[in-house]
C-alpha cells in the first residue's frame, strides 16, 4: 500500500466541517483510493482569497504511529544555585526564565511594572483619564509590550523547531490550540494575560522568583564583570549573569548604560501613524462577494512599497481591533493597536510607517548614540501637543492627507481618548525629516492594490513611533555577552535583536542556551 505523507487540499467556506469532502480531496491529492487513506489531522490552515471565492487551504498529515512527546515539554523543574537575574518580564525575559528553569537554573525576574491584573486596571485609567504611569502602561508590566495587544504570533524566524516550541509553551499555558495550526495565529488581549499569568505561576512553583514594581536603575560591577543590578531605592540584587531584556521603550535604561560608558549603536527603525478603516470595508476589499461569511475572520492586509530607497509599509495590523495609547512618558503621544481573540470591533487599524535611519536624524540635529531616541521623542511630543492634551490623538482623513490639507472633521474611531481633527503631516514632519511625502506616494500605490483603501472614511492617527528600538546594545555573536561588560546579556527587542512577541521569545531562549552552556 502506498505510504501517504502530507497533502494539501482546498475547501470552500461551507466545506470546512465536511469530513467526506476533505477525505475525498485528500485521497485525490495523495493519489490513493479513499479506503487506503489513514486518519488525517490539520497541520496548517490558511485563508486563500486569491480566486473568485475565498477558500481554506489545509495542509494535512496522517496521525503519527508513535506516541508524541508531551505538548510544550520539557517542563521547568525545581531550580537551584546562584540566580540568573532577568531584567524585564516581556516575552524575551519570560521565555529566557522558562528555558533556564527547564535546566533547573535559579532565576530572579525583575520588572518595573505590575502583574497582569493590576496592570489592566492602570490601562483602563490610562484610556479613561489620559494619564500615563511611567511604570505601568501598554509597554511596561508583566508580559511586556505585547500583553495587551492583538497577540499576533507571526514571525519571520524560519527555524521551525524553536518557533513550534514557543507555540506549544503558549498552548500548554492556555492559549487556544488553533495557534498550532493557523497560518497567521493570534491570541488576543482577553486571553494572552492569562497565559502569561499561568507561565509565571508554573515558574514560581519551580522556585523562580519574581519581583514586580521594581525598577532597575543601574548595574553592579565587580572586577570588570556585571555581578548584579541596583533597584530604585538603592537595593542591590546579585546574580551570576544579568539578562537585560527591557524592551524598546526603556529609554532610562539606555541612558544609564550610556552614562556608564557602554557602547550603544544607533540603528534604523520605522515611524508613522496608525491608519484606521471601517472593518466591513477591509472585509469587502479582501474577501469580495464572500465578505460577511460567518466562517471568515475579520480580514487583514499587508502592504509594502519602496519610495526613493525608503521603505513604507503596513505594520502590526489589528483587524477588528482598537487603537490604544502606548506612550510611556507623560507629555508624549504614541499609538499602537490591540484586539480581542474574536477581533470583533467594527474597525481595522494598522501601523502605516516609513523607515528612518541614523543619517536622517543626524541630519536634523539629533546626534550621538541616543539621537534616535531624541528624534522619536520630538515627534511624540509634537503629537501630544497637536492632540490638545489628555492623550487625544491628532487625526486626518486619508483623502485630506493626500490633498495636503488638515481635516476639519474625522469619523468616529476606536481610540478611546478620542481624536482631534487636524493635520498629522505637520506632526510627522516636525523635525525637518520629510516623512509625510513618501507616505503619500505609497498610499497612491496601496490604493491601486486595494481598491477603496484610500477613502475619506479612513483616518491617519498620530503617531506610531515605537515600532522597534532606535539603538542596538552590541553583543558577541557566539557568547551573546556584551563585549564591554562580561556577564551581561543584551536580549530581545530593546537590545536590537528581536521584533515582535515570538521573535523576542526566541531570542530570550537563545540567550538562556548561551548561559546554560557556560554554567555547565
Ligand atoms: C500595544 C502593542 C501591541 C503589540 N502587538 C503585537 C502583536 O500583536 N504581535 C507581536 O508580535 N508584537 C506586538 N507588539 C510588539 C511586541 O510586544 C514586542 O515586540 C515584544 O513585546 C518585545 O519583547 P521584549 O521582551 O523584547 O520587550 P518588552 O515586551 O518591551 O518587555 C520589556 C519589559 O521590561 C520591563 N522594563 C523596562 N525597563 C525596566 C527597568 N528599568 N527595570 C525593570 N523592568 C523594566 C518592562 O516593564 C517590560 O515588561 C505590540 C506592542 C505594543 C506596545
Amino acid at each position: 500500500m502506498k505510504r501517504v505523507g502530507r497533502v494539501q487540499v482546498a475547501v470552500g467556506l461551507d466545506e470546512l466541517d465536511d469530513d467526506e469532502v476533505i477525505r475525498a480531496r485528500a485521497a485525490k491529492a495523495a493519489r490513493v483510493p479513499e479506503a487506503d487513506l489513514p486518519e488525517l489531522r490539520i497541520v496548517r490552515k490558511s485563508i486563500d482569497a486569491r480566486g473568485r471565492h475565498v477558500r481554506f487551504q489545509l495542509l494535512l498529515e496522517p496521525f503519527p504511529e508513535e506516541e508524541e512527546p508531551p505538548l510544550g515539554g520539557p517542563l521547568p523543574r525545581e531550580v537551584a544555585g546562584d540566580p540568573v537575574i532577568v531584567v524585564g518580564d516581556g516575552p524575551a525575559g519570560l521565555f529566557c526564565a522558562y528555558a533556564l528553569a527547564r535546566e533547573g537554573i535559579a532565576v530572579t525576574v525583575i520588572d518595573r511594572g505590575k502583574q497582569v491584573q493590576p496592570r489592566r486596571r492602570d490601562l483602563a485609567l490610562l484610556n479613561r483619564e489620559g494619564k500615563v504611569d511611567p511604570d505601568s502602561n501598554y509597554c511596561f508590566g508583566e508580559g511586556g509590550a505585547g500583553t495587551y495587544s492583538d497577540g499576533k504570533l507571526y514571525t519571520r524566524a524560519d527555524k521551525r523547531g524553536p518557533v513550534r516550541d514557543v507555540m506549544e509553551i503558549l498552548a500548554l499555558h492556555g492559549a487556544p490550540g488553533q495557534i498550532l495550526t493557523d497560518a497567521r495565529p493570534h491570541i488576543g488581549s482577553n486571553k494572552l494575560p492569562k497565559v502569561i499569568g499561568a507561565m509565571r505561576d508554573r515558574l514560581i512553583e519551580c522556585g523562580v522568583t519574581f519581583r514586580f514594581e521594581s525598577r532597575v536603575v543601574g548595574l553592579v560591577r565587580t572586577g570588570g564583570r556585571v555581578t548584579g543590578v541596583r533597584l530604585e531605592g538603592g537595593e542591590e540584587l546579585g546574580g551570576s549573569h544579568v539578562v537585560l531584556a527591557t524592551g524598546h521603550s526603556a529609554r532610562d535604561v539606555l541612558r544609564f548604560l550610556d552614562d556608564a560608558g557602554m557602547r550603544l549603536e544607533p540603528k534604523p527603525f520605522a515611524l508613522g501613524v496608525r491608519i484606521e478603516h471601517p472593518q466591513p470595508l477591509i472585509n469587502s476589499i479582501q474577501y469580495g462577494r464572500d465578505a460577511g461569511h460567518p466562517r471568515l475572520p475579520a480580514a487583514s492586509y499587508r502592504l509594502a512599497h519602496t519610495e526613493d530607497e525608503r521603505g513604507v509599509f503596513s505594520f502590526c495590523m489589528c483587524p477588528g481591533g482598537w487603537i490604544v495609547p502606548a506612550a510611556t512618558e507623560p507629555g508624549g503621544l504614541v499609538v499602537n493597536g490591540m484586539s480581542l481573540s474574536k477581533r470583533g470591533s467594527p474597525y481595522a487599524n494598522s501601523g502605516f510607517v516609513v523607515s528612518v535611519d541614523p543619517a536622517d536624524w543626524e541630519g536634523a540635529g539629533f546626534t550621538g548614540p541616543l539621537g534616535g531616541l531624541a528624534f522619536q521623542d520630538a515627534i511624540e511630543r509634537a503629537a501630544f501637543t497637536a492632540g490638545g492634551g489628555a492623550l487625544r490623538a491628532p487625526a486626518t482623513r486619508v483623502t485630506d492627507f493626500m490633498a495636503r490639507r488638515a481635516s476639519t472633521t474625522v469619523p468616529e474611531g476606536s481610540y478611546r481618548p478620542g481624536f482631534l481633527a487636524g493635520d498629522v503631516a505637520e506632526v510627522l514632519d516636525v523635525t525637518g525629516v520629510p516623512l509625510a511625502e513618501p507616505m503619500r506616494r505609497a498610499l497612491r500605490v496601496f490604493g491601486k492594490r486595494m481598491r477603496g483603501y484610500v477613502t475619506a472614511d479612513a483616518v491617519l492617527v498620530g503617531v506610531e513611533s515605537r515600532t522597534s528600538c532606535p539603538v542596538r546594545i552590541p553583543r558577541d555573536d557566539e557568547s551573546l555577552e556584551s563585549p564591554d561588560l562580561p556577564g551581561l546579556y543584551p536580549t530581545g527587542e530593546g537590545a536590537g535583536y528581536a521584533g515582535g512577541i515570538v521573535s523576542a521569545a526566541l531570542d530570550g531562549m537563545r540567550v538562556a542556551d548561551a548561559i546554560v552552556s557556560v554554567r555547565r
